[in-house]
């Protein structure tokens, strides 16, 4: 007989149903709420997830062939995230959790990145760069935790080029409509680099770079920079974590994996460090239920779990602070 756990995603934009059993992913269903216009707006995400959960998880068990009965837990990702989208994943999971008198496992939405990239990708033992709309950062395991190796002090990468994007008029998603105009780029215009140690901060470049549009630098020019300066930042903190963990694999994930630029850029930096570049397929690069029915069967097979009761939300829920015994 095989494990199966149905994971339930909810941190942000995507409510998201995977089943997983044993070593296979058997369905990834993914509702992504899009705004109208203008940033994303938790509770109108919120109410979208409401809206498409029963829907998603219908599919998710129909294209598994799995029962709800059948399923040994349902997992859920507890944080970090947005209040008002992580509330609605965590009441749904609670109440098949009871009602189903299933095992609840709490999941860290920033390990399941992590640990979906390395199953994808098969590598073992990889420093990883995570690069998403709310997150950057920069990890590695060691000692029984995915320790930080570098992040941003203030928004995450995807963020800033989908907020610069947004300043100039450009539709989202941001990066590669950015990237597109990068690519006519002649110049590249001045703009605060900040590295402080191995952590990185890009408000000052959005700042800066809005100002030097008022001033008439030619957008293709501005957009040029702003890719160049942010990507050479990254490099900067990741080459340093490589020669630091000499880590011989560099996995790239989160939704800005898929910049080509991006990829060009860090398999450079793999290759000076002799470590092999590897980076997270599509499906599961963007937010998505298979990697926390994933993570969720790795810990539920090492006796995790937490009572309906106590399975808070964690808006703030650092990854260096989970334990990983499926690595020791
Ligand atoms: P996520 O939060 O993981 O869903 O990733 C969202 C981020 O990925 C946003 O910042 C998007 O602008 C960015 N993104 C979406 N498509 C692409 C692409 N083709 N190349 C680079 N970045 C992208
Ligand atoms: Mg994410």
């Amino acid at each position: 007989m095989s494990t199966i756990v149905l994971g339930i995603e909810s941190t942000a934009h995507t409510f998201g149903v995977g089943i997983a059993a044993d070593d296979k992913i058997l369905a990834n269903v993914n509702e992504i709420y899009i705004p109208r216009y203008g940033g994303l707006l938790p509770r109108e995400a919120a109410r979208h997830h409401l809206v498409k959960a029963t829907r998603a998880i219908k599919n998710g068990l129909v294209r598994s062939n799995v029962r709800l009965e059948d399923v040994d837990a349902i997992a859920v990702s507890l944080g970090p995230g947005l209040g008002p989208c992580l509330r609605v994943g965590a009441m749904i999971a609670r109440f098949l959790a009871v009602y189903f008198d299933k095992p609840l496992v709490p999941v860290n939405h920033a390990v399941a990145h992590v640990e979906i990239a390395i199953m994808a990708t098969g590598t073992k033992d990889p420093l990883f760069v995570y690069v998403s709309g709310g997150n950057t950062m920069i990890v590695a395991y060691s000692k029984g935790r995915y320790r930080v190796f570098g992040e941003t002090l203030d928004m995450p990468l995807g963020n800033f080029l989908d907020s610069f994007a947004r300043e100039i008029g450009l539709p989202q998603p941001g990066v590669p409509r950015v990237e597109e105009l990068a690519s006519k780029g002649e110049r590249l215009v001045e703009l605060p680099y900040v590295v402080k140690g191995q952590d990185m901060s890009f408000s000052g470049l959005l700042t800066a770079a809005l100002r030097e549009l008022k001033k008439g630098v030619r957008l293709e020019d501005l957009c040029l920079s702003v890719i160049e300066y942010s990507y050479a930042m990254l490099a900067e903190v990741t080459e340093r974590a490589l020669a630091h963990t000499r880590k011989k694999e560099l996995v790239l994930a989160g939704g800005v994996a898929r910049s080509r630029r991006l990829q060009d850029i860090m398999r450079m930096v793999a290759e000076e460090h002799g470590a092999a570049f590897y980076v997270v397929p599509d499906e599961y690069a963007g937010d998505n239920g298979a990697m926390i029915a994933w993570t969720g069967l790795l810990a539920y097979k090492h006796g995790v779990s937490i009572s309906p009761k106590e399975s808070f939300i964690r808006q703030r829920w650092r990854m260096d602070e989970v334990e990983i015994p499926w690595r020791a």
